[in-house]
């Protein structure tokens, strides 16, 4: 066998788990790195993905359990312990206590303009690879999407071979070739890493459990029904993960096209009144930032733009 996997646990797998929002496409990406370790590299596994509601900027995780062919497959949940963890938004970093249940010597990535040593002390990482990139911007440089790049780094981790995921990346998606293939490469030659020693004072944590508790026959709630108080996403907002980077409205430049609106990955992010669009609501908007790709340019120049700040969080 030709391709070795770079870490498995007692279980046989190399366990990856991608953290992000909806609309971040991290459970696209996931499918494609699933497909290419299948049909590309005979690998077994399983997928696990918990996606659906881009309402709120709910988030949103893909397990990769990843295998040689031969061994038993007998889990096909979320993984809770992941050799390799990439993180689409950093502000889920202490949300989601994403540091829990890591493996030790873990690889880390991240889309974040940060430093591997920010992240490492956000994260309280005990040991491991910590690799930031700022995919983001390479998304919006190369017309491509967040998950392209982040897909990278995960191929890379996985030591997938570049040359045979470039070519699936051709293939499935030949019109968006040129933009995800320069994505793709970008990631690759833009990362900021750094390997980190075992700290003490970051132990390695069990993984997270619901506010409850594992949910068993012990505690689920009549007919199986899921118990709203602990799994309800009403109360969330999505401040947590698209923090300081949600587009800027001009009013005055706004000509009511509602192309936006069709486009927009959380409709409660645009607010519309009387046939025109009159600001955005910061609680539902998740800073994906499609509604500006759109958004045309007049003579009164173009109403929703990428803000010129920082990625902080
Ligand atoms: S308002 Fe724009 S940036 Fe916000 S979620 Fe909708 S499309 Fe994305
Ligand atoms: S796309 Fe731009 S111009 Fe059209 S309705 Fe939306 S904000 Fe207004």
């Amino acid at each position: 066998m030709s391709y070795q996997l770079p870490a498995i646990d007692r279980l046989g797998f190399c366990n990856v788990f991608l953290s992000a929002i909806g609309g971040d496409g991290a459970n696209m990406s996931a499918k494609l790195l699933f497909k290419i370790a299948v049909t590309e590299l005979d690998l077994d596994g399983a997928y696990d993905a918990k996606y659906g509601s881009e309402k709120k900027g709910t988030a949103t995780d893909v397990s990769l359990r990843l295998c040689y062919k031969g061994t038993a497959v007998r889990t096909s949940g979320p993984t809770t312990t992941p050799h390799i963890l990439a993180i689409f938004r950093p502000g889920l970093i202490e949300t989601l206590q994403l540091n829990r249940g890591l493996q030790a010597n873990a690889t880390v990535i991240v889309n974040t303009t940060q430093t591997p040593d920010e992240i490492r002390d956000r994260l309280k990482m005990h040991s491991g690879r910590i690799v930031c990139v700022d995919a983001e911007t390479i998304a919006e440089e190369t017309g491509s999407r967040l998950n392209m790049p982040m897909m990278a780094l995960i191929c890379r981790a996985l030591r997938f071979p570049q040359e045979q995921v470039e070519a699936v990346i051709a293939k499935t998606w030949p019109y968006a070739k040129d933009a995800n293939l320069g994505a793709f490469k970008a990631a690759y030659d833009g990362v900021n890493e750094k390997e980190f020693a075992p700290r003490a004072d970051y132990p390695l944590l069990p993984p997270a459990l619901v506010a409850r508790g594992q949910i068993g026959y012990l505690n689920m709630l009549n007919g199986g029904a899921i118990d709203a108080m602990t799994h309800s996403t009403v109360n969330r907002n999505n401040q947590v993960a698209g923090y300081g980077f949600v587009p800027t409205f001009d009013p005055s430049a706004c000509t009511g096209c509602a192309v936006c609106m069709t486009v927009c990955s959380d409709p409660g992010g645009i607010v519309w009144k009387d046939g025109k669009v009159i600001g955005l609501d910061y609680a539902f908007c998740k800073g994906c930032m499609r509604c500006v790709e759109v958004c045309p340019q007049t003579k009164k120049g173009k109403a929703l733009n990428r803000p010129e700040i920082a990625q902080v969080a």
